[in-house]
């Protein structure tokens, strides 16, 4: 195989080693240009292996248009990004690598149980080097100098310099779990260049709720399973988990973009818990007039209903409506803020859609792409995530290999 490296192919510089930089890395070095990558942590894919930790979704096996649907506003730009580089385009990248993916029954893509999200981030990298794709780890990108350059230091011996490449993809990742070097301290270098960034904010991440001590003595951490949680008009079923600080789980996950505007008008924000989302109201109501005079609460909701402890301490901590079927199926549930930027999944926030043109290119700086979180769009977990930041590095790469 050719190595683009020791040819005079026009240059290409990635800054950032996560699934968007080394994704378009990938592409642009198959289509026979120079690419070297600037990371700096000492090894690349870092949140992608995070990732990994929990039940590593690659993408969901939804059709487009209702897989772009979860980007929000960004949606009618990810239809085209998703068309171009797809679920199933990301399902034969894997499998490419030797990584066979299977779609399980809540739609995501995991990869086989027999491989670990490192075999596959292993295979990559080995594809990337057999490409020619030049890998700088600890380098720390410090910002642009004058119309082309970029500022970089070699964290390995503090030494400072310049690289001026013939086009660059920021892929800088978003501003949570920063211990994986997705710190967003490149909001100050776009700055300088008259880019005005949205703050960043948690995304897929726990609710607050203050829990009286007495119940967070007496239900510490217990789950709520088969449930839906609404909010802002949005419903979302699943397994939420109690936890002394409040809610963690997908259907709250999902739901950080309605508290955060609700939580934007002032605090609480109320999430509305459905105890029992499968019972029509007049299953409810008929279970309802079961309950005979003098039978406890306890003993009544786990006969009709079969919920069982923590419920009855749950409706009590929350001052459940008297209304038992209200308290079943629209418990109030006052959320007092987000947890911290650092453990959520992914972030709000970043470039705006309006600073890039239609190949995300910035608006103030030609032949500077950006792709990735680092784009200000957001979408819940399930494979969503890593779909988006593979599909926008994609796109930025076709770009840059037809303008060069
Ligand atoms: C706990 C957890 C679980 C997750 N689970 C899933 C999941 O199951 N499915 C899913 O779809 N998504 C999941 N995600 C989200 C997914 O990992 C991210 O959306 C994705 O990694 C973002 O990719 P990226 O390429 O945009 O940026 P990142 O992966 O964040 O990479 C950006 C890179 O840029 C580097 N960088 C930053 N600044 C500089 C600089 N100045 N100089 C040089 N390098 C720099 C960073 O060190 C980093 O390596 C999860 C995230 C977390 C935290």
């Amino acid at each position: 195989m050719s190595n683009p490296s020791t040819t005079s192919a026009p240059l290409v510089v990635i800054v950032g080693g996560g699934p968007a930089g080394l994704l378009a890395a990938q592409h642009l070095a198959e289509a026979g240009l120079r690419v070297q990558v600037f990371e700096q942590k000492a090894t690349v894919g870092r949140k992608f292996l995070v990732a990994g930790h929990g039940g590593f979704n690659l993408t969901n096996g939804e059709d487009i248009a209702p897989f772009a649907q979860h980007y929000g506003a960004a949606a009618p730009f990810f239809a085209r990004a998703l068309a171009h580089f797809s679920p199933a385009a990301l399902r034969q990248w894997a499998a490419d690598l030797g990584i066979g993916t299977f779609v399980g029954t809540s739609g995501r893509v995991f990869p086989d149980a027999q491989h670990k999200p490192a075999d596959l981030l292993r295979a990559w990298l080995r594809h990337l080097q057999d490409l020619g794709v030049e890998l700088r780890t600890r380098h720390r990108w410090l910002g642009f100098v004058g119309e082309r350059g970029l500022r970089f230091c070699n964290e390995a011996t503090g030494a400072a310099f310049v690289v001026e490449p013939d086009a660059t993809l920021l892929a800088l990742g978003g501003a949570s779990w920063p211990q994986t070097g997705s710190n967003g301290h490149w909001t100050t270098f776009l700055q300088e260049i008259g880019i005005p960034c949205q703050p960043f904010a948690p995304s897929n991440c726990g609710a607050e709720v203050t829990w009286s001590s007495f119940f967070k003595e007496k239900v510490g951490r217990a789950p709520l399973k088969n449930i839906a949680l609404s909010c802002g008009g949005h419903t979302v079923r699943g397994e939420i988990m109690l936890t002394d600080y409040g809610l963690e789980g997908t259907p709250v996950y999902a739901l950080t973009p309605q508290l955060r505007a609700a939580l934007a008008a002032g605090a609480p924000a109320w999430l509305h818990l459905n105890l029992k989302p499968n019972l029509g109201p007049t299953d409810t109501q008929r279970r309802l007039a079961r309950r005979r005079p003098g039978e406890s609460l306890a003993s009544f909701l786990g006969s009709a209903f079969s919920l069982k402890a923590p419920v009855p301490t749950l409706l009590r901590e929350l001052n459940a409506p008297a209304d038992l079927g209200a308290a079943l199926t629209a418990l109030p549930i006052p959320v007092m803020g987000l947890r911290p930027l650092d453990e959520a999944i992914s972030s709000a926030g970043g470039i705006p859609f309006s600073e890039v043109d239609a190949n995300l290119m910035l608006r103030r700086r030609p032949d500077t792409f950006v792709a990735g979180e680092m784009l200000d769009w957001e979408a819940p977990t399930g494979g969503y995530l890593l779909q988006g930041c593979f599909s926008t590095g994609a796109w930025a790469a076709k770009a840059i290999s037809q303008n060069l």
